[in-house]
């Protein structure tokens, strides 16, 4: 008889758990299934290339049917799950909920955005996690440039070309970076636009920029940020958001249809409803990432709370692809070694570099201990995505796609309607066709 191994998630730590698997496994003595709401991973670090358009958005996702050999992919939603049954409850893409059962389950379910209770907030800020919120916020930046010119008034204008990112990690930086490296580029295209110019602000509650890097890298990347014209208020939080104007801590009011909101990523829902130990929401783990009172259950990436070797397992691991690869490499080893194949161990990955993109050829960087900055840092960054990028032909078309906008150029065209066809109902009726409402500060639908 087979085993039965199950992988709740297939992004960062699921795919590589699963690769893992599959090679420390004979396939005829288990039987691997991955469960996931979409049929690919997504490479997030490329994100911020796929909002600017430099990246063809497919070209920053891995097909997991094209990357896994023996592993079977269940395409649907996990609801929940009855550890005392070894069952775990999954939606199918027909509407059905069944019971998947499971002599190991591993859950790298990552994390969602971390929204507040703010005033507004929910209503009007645009998310950046997933390739649809990457998407719709071009194509909602493109639409902000398009009303604003048609406006006569410059003082109305200004609200549609003002730009704030709250949240000043990863995602905030390099996706405020990125998106002003383009708009810097296709405003040249709007007259009205560019005689009066956009206004970019970088919003952080913190009283410094990157927490995940040295103090004096974070400093550079704010120079460069400042030199581009960026503002950064550190020490700020937002407190109000309507759909024409934030509120900052302090009082000033920022006339803004554009806010995107990065600040922090909390575990998604189902995480509460598969009856597992959670700390501070996260999944309880041990050193070996073995759940909690749970001989048969495994939690590794956003969504686990594995103790974090560099701070001698005083605080869980940071929520990064960094440590969800790591982790999902290990856990497979463990999962085989629980099999007969090998001996758990514990996880101790240490970060070794860190690379934070800035777009216009700047980054920062440090690898080893070593820091790099500016160009260096930017060809270093590169490099390493290219590297770690699983599939050969996806490398290969991340490097094309990189040279041809540095060849070309930026493209400016909106296509917010790309798979969101109007019905024929309507295209028959004679009637004009539906336009997204960008008058709101939510995005338009995804391509
Ligand atoms: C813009 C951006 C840039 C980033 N840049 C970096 C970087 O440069 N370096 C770095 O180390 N980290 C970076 N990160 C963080 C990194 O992406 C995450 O830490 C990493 O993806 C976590 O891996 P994971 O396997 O836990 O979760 P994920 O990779 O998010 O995978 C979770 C998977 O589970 C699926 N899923 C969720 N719920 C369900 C459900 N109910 N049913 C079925 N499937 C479900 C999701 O669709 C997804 O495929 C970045 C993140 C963002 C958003």
């Amino acid at each position: 008889m087979a085993w039965k191994i199950v992988i709740a998630g297939g992004g960062f730590g699921g795919f590589y758990a699963a690769r893992s698997l599959e090679r420390a496994l004979p396939p005829q003595s288990t039987k691997i299934t991955i469960v996931n709401d979409v049929n690919f991973m997504l490479y997030a670090p490329l994100l911020p290339g796929a909002a600017a358009g430099s990246l063809e958005p497919r070209h920053v996702v891995v097909p997991l049917r094209e990357e896994l050999r023996t592993t079977d992919l269940r395409l649907g939603r996990v609801m929940g799950a009855t550890p005392e049954r070894n069952a775990l409850q999954v939606r199918s893409m027909a509407g059905r909920t069944e019971d998947l059962h499971y002599d190991q389950l591993v859950v790298a379910l990552g994390s969602v955005s971390r929204t507040l209770p703010i005033e507004g907030l929910a209503e009007h800020a645009l998310g950046f996690k997933s390739l649809p919120d990457a998407i719709a916020l071009r194509n909602h930046l493109i639409q902000t440039l398009e009303a604003a010119e048609t406006l006569e008034d410059a003082a109305e204008r200004t609200a549609w070309l003002t730009y704030v990112f709250v949240g000043a990690g990863y995602a905030g930086l390099e996706g405020l970076a990125e998106l002003q490296d383009f708009a810097a580029d296709v405003i040249q295209l709007y007259p009205r636009c560019r005689t009066q110019g956009m206004r970019w602000m970088l919003v952080e509650a913190r009283d410094r920029i990157m927490p995940e890097i040295p103090a004096s890298l974070a400093e550079f990347a704010a120079r460069e940020l400042r030199g581009r014209g960026i503002e950064i208020r550190t020490g700020t939080t937002l407190e109000r958001l309507t759909a024409t104007e934030a509120r900052l801590s302090g009082g000033e009011v920022v006339p803004t249809r554009t806010l995107v909101w990065t600040a922090g990523v909390k575990p998604p829902a189902v995480i509460e409803r598969l009856g597992l130990p959670l700390e501070q929401g996260r999944i309880a783990t041990d050193a070996t990432m073995r759940v909690r009172d749970h001989r048969n259950v495994w939690a590794i990436g956003d969504s686990a709370a594995v103790p974090d070797p560099a701070q001698k397992g005083a605080a869980p691991c940071p929520p990064t692809a960094q440590h969800a690869i790591r982790q999902g490499r290990l856990v497979g080893r463990n999962v085989a070694a629980e099999l007969g194949a090998g001996r758990v161990r514990p996880f101790r990955y240490k970060t070794k570099g860190v690379f934070v993109d800035m777009g216009q050829g700047e980054a920062v960087a440090t690898t080893l201990g070593i820091r790099w900055r500016g160009r260096t840092a930017w060809w270093l960054a590169r490099s390493y995505h290219l590297a770690m990028l699983p599939g050969n032909k996806r490398r290969l078309r991340l490097l094309i796609d990189w040279n041809i906008q540095l060849m070309f150029g930026r493209d400016a065209s909106e296509l917010g309607r790309l798979g969101h066809p109007e019905r024929l109902a309507d295209q028959t009726a004679g009637g004009e066709p539906a336009r997204e409402d960008v008058t709101a500060t939510a995005p338009a639908a995804p391509s």
